[in-house]
């Protein structure tokens, strides 16, 4: 059993969390000229970190409000719980979206998406 400290609430069993996902995936400031792609890139795409890794989680048997939390998938040791809106603590882990939007896609992956839209 894992201890989650709510920041509403203090420590309290996981089984009364849920998970929200990766966190710190910003809106895109002009969505209309998103691509059908990029769009599904911000609305789908997520890392899949081994090791430190800020997400989501909602407090859903307790206060019903959400909180990040730094923790490593690895050990399961949770290294920081902050706010909304809030950055995580120096150190422990960039933000994912600064480090999305550096990744071009692969010119052979776009191809392949437009081949399968004709059938
Ligand atoms: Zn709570």
């Amino acid at each position: 059993m894992l201890l989650f400290s709510c920041p509403n609430c203090g420590p309290r069993n996981e089984t009364e969390f849920h998970y929200g996902g990766q966190a710190h995936v910003a809106y895109p400031e002009q969505p209309g000229e998103l691509s059908d792609r990029e769009w599904a890139e911000y609305l789908f795409y997520r890392k899949n970190t081994k090791g430190l890794f800020a997400e989501r989680w909602v407090h859903s048997a307790g206060c019903r409000k959400w909180f990040n939390m730094v923790r490593d998938t690895v050990s399961y040791e949770i290294q920081a719980i902050y706010g909304m809106g809030e950055q995580p603590p120096e150190g422990l882990t960039a933000p994912p979206a600064a480090q999305a939007k550096s990744q071009p896609l692969a010119p052979a992956e776009a191809s392949n998406t437009n081949a399968s839209e004709g059938v």
